[in-house]
């Protein structure tokens, strides 16, 4: 009980610095996140990604007739899950990445590559499976 009680207290001291010291700073984070929120939350912004696409000449090969633009104009609030779900110039990855494909583009510009891309694409997948039957039958022998 002697030595429970004696490890006990040389160990607290340390934990009891340590604790307030990280809620020192949390409460200090949290207290500039607020008063930073109060200032911009009515603020109304358009999309970065649009800032970005209009500041430098595009680069495309060929298809500059075909503008992407993203009139996003909303609370710095939304802009977050505009970039993430709906903005047109947000670049994603070909949905056949995992097959294989490389290719990225803008959002808005994807459907094209799916559809004249449509035969390596299949091509791809062909592949995968051939891999995916010699995996499968290594592992039945
Ligand atoms: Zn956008
Ligand atoms: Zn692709």
């Amino acid at each position: 009980m002697s030595k429970v009680e004696e490890k006990k207290m040389t160990k607290e001291p340390e934990l009891e610095v340590s604790l307030g010291r990280s809620c020192f700073s949390k409460e200090c984070l949290y207290f500039q996140n607020r008063s930073a929120q109060l200032h911009i939350e009515d603020v109304q912004v358009t999309c970065p990604l649009q800032f970005e696409h209009d500041s430098q000449i595009s680069n495309e090969e060929g298809e500059g007739s075909e503008k992407v633009t993203c009139d996003f104009k909303g609370q710095i609030k939304d802009l977050d899950s505009h970039l993430k779900n709906s903005c047109p110039l947000k670049f994603v990855d070909c949905w056949y990445k995992s097959f294989g494909c490389d290719y990225n583009c803008h959002k808005q510009k994807l459907q094209k590559h799916l559809i004249s891309k449509l035969k390596f694409h299949f091509d791809l997948i062909v592949t995968f499976l051939d891999s995916l039957k010699q995996t499968i039958q290594l592992y039945q022998v």
